[in-house]
C-alpha cells in the first residue's frame, strides 16, 4: 500500500482553505477524475483518493483533528510499515475511518472493483486498554504500546506453503476463491457470490504445509506501537490504528488496533469534560478579612485572591486553567469551592478577643 497523500495536496488546497474553496475545487476534480468520463488508467484510484479527502476536509470535526493528528500514519510502527493511519472515536459510535464510503463506492461500480481481494479474510482487530494520568490527558502523551499480534510469516512469505513448493489451485472453487450459493426464497431464487470455504477465499490450497505457521501464513510477533495520544482526551474514547491488527489470511487486509483510553482519577481534581473542580478550605479570618491563597492546578501552583466577606462555599474560577478541548480551540476552566472553616476549639486569648469583637 502506498503511503496516503495529504489531502490538503489531493484536493490541491492549502491549509487555510475555507469550506468554499474546498467544495469548489473537490467538485472540479470529482468531475475530472469520475470513473465514468476518465477511462485513464489510475483514475478510479484518483477519484477515490478525491472523495476520501473532501470526506475529511468538508467536515469540520474530522477536519480538525485531521490537522492536529497530521498527515495520515503519523504514529506507525518501526517497520512493519502499512498503517495507512488512523482515526479515533467516542465509545462504539467513533468514525470508523472511510471503509463506509469506500462500500458504497464498491456497490457503485457494481461490487467488481476488489470482490476477489475482499473475498480473502480480514485480520482480527486488536484492543488494548491505555490508563493515563491526568496530567498526561491534559498535555497529550506519546505511548509506546506492547503489543503482539500476528503478521505475514517470514518462512514461507505468507503463502502457507512450505519454501520449495507453491500452493496449488482449490479444486472446490477452481481458483477463484468463490462459490455461488443458489437459495430459494417465498421470493425467487437468489444467487450468493461467498468465499470458498475449502480456501477461505484465497483461491489456494496447500500441500506441504510451511512448518513455521503450519499453512496459516501468519506467525504471531511482538511490537511496540507508537501512538500519540491529544491533549483534551478523556475516557471512553478509543484510538483506531489502521493496519495494527492481525495480519490477514493469505493476502487479506490486516486488522486494525484499537487502544481505548481510560484517565485515572486524580487525588485532587475532579474532572467533568473540559473543566476541572477543586475543593479548599479557608480560614473565617481569611473570609472575613480576605486573602490570596495559593491553588494546585495542572502546571504548577496558581494564586487565587479571596475578597473581605468571602461566604462559606462560595465558587471561584480561574480561567482556562482546566483542560484544553480535543479540537483546541478552548481550554475549560478550573471552578474552586472554597469552604469556611470554624474552629472547634480555642485559645483562652482567642476566646476574650472574639468576646470583644462581639461587644465591639
Ligand atoms: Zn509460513
Ligand atoms: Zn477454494
Amino acid at each position: 500500500m502506498p503511503p496516503k497523500r495529504d489531502y490538503y495536496e489531493i484536493l490541491g488546497v492549502s491549509k487555510s482553505a475555507s469550506a468554499d474553496e474546498i467544495k469548489k475545487s473537490y467538485r472540479n476534480l470529482a468531475r475530472k477524475y469520475h470513473p465514468d468520463v476518465n477511462k485513464e488508467s489510475g483514475s478510479t484510484e484518483k477519484f477515490k483518493e478525491i472523495n476520501e479527502a473532501y470526506q475529511v476536509l468538508s467536515d469540520p470535526n474530522k477536519r480538525s483533528q485531521y490537522d492536529y493528528f497530521g498527515a495520515a500514519g503519523g504514529p506507525g510502527m518501526g517497520g512493519a510499515g502499512g498503517f495507512s493511519g488512523f482515526d479515533f472515536g467516542k465509545g462504539f459510535q467513533g468514525f470508523e475511518g472511510f471503509g463506509e464510503f469506500g462500500d458504497l463506492f464498491d456497490i457503485f461500480m457494481g461490487g467488481q472493483r476488489g470482490a476477489r481481494r475482499a473475498s480473502r479474510e480480514r485480520g482480527s482487530d486488536l484492543r488494548f486498554d491505555l490508563k493515563i494520568t491526568l496530567e498526561e490527558a491534559a498535555k497529550g502523551v506519546e505511548k509506546e504500546l506492547e503489543i503482539v499480534h500476528s503478521v505475514s510469516c517470514q518462512t514461507c512469505k505468507g503463502t502457507g506453503a512450505k519454501p520449495g513448493t507453491t500452493p496449488i489451485k482449490c479444486s472446490h472453487c477452481g481458483g477463484t476463491g468463490q462459490i455461488r450459493k443458489s437459495q430459494q426464497t417465498i421470493l425467487g431464487s437468489f444467487t450468493q457470490v461467498v468465499p470458498c470455504p475449502t480456501c477461505r477465499g484465497t483461491g489456494e490450497t496447500i500441500s506441504s504445509p510451511c512448518p513455521t505457521c503450519r499453512g496459516e501464513g501468519r506467525e504471531k510477533k511482538r511490537h511496540i506501537v507508537k501512538v500519540k495520544i491529544p491533549a483534551g482526551i478523556d475516557s471512553g474514547y478509543r484510538l483506531r490504528i489502521s493496519g495494527a491488527g492481525d495480519a490477514g489470511y493469505k493476502g487479506g487486509s490486516p486488522g486494525d488496533l484499537y487502544v481505548f483510553i481510560f484517565v485515572q482519577d486524580h487525588p485532587l481534581f475532579n474532572r467533568e469534560g473540559d473543566h476541572l473542580y477543586y475543593r479548599t478550605k479557608i480560614s473565617f479570618i481569611q473570609a472575613i478579612l480576605g486573602d490570596e491563597i495559593k491553588i494546585p492546578t495542572l502546571d504548577g501552583e496558581a494564586s487565587l485572591k479571596i475578597p473581605a466577606g468571602t461566604q462559606p462555599n462560595t465558587n471561584f474560577k480561574l480561567k482556562g486553567k482546566g483542560l484544553p478541548s480535543l479540537d483546541h480551540h478552548e481550554r475549560g476552566h478550573l471552578f474552586i469551592l472554597v469552604e469556611v472553616e470554624i474552629p472547634s476549639r480555642v485559645t483562652k486569648g482567642q476566646e476574650d478577643l472574639l468576646k470583644k469583637f462581639r461587644n465591639a
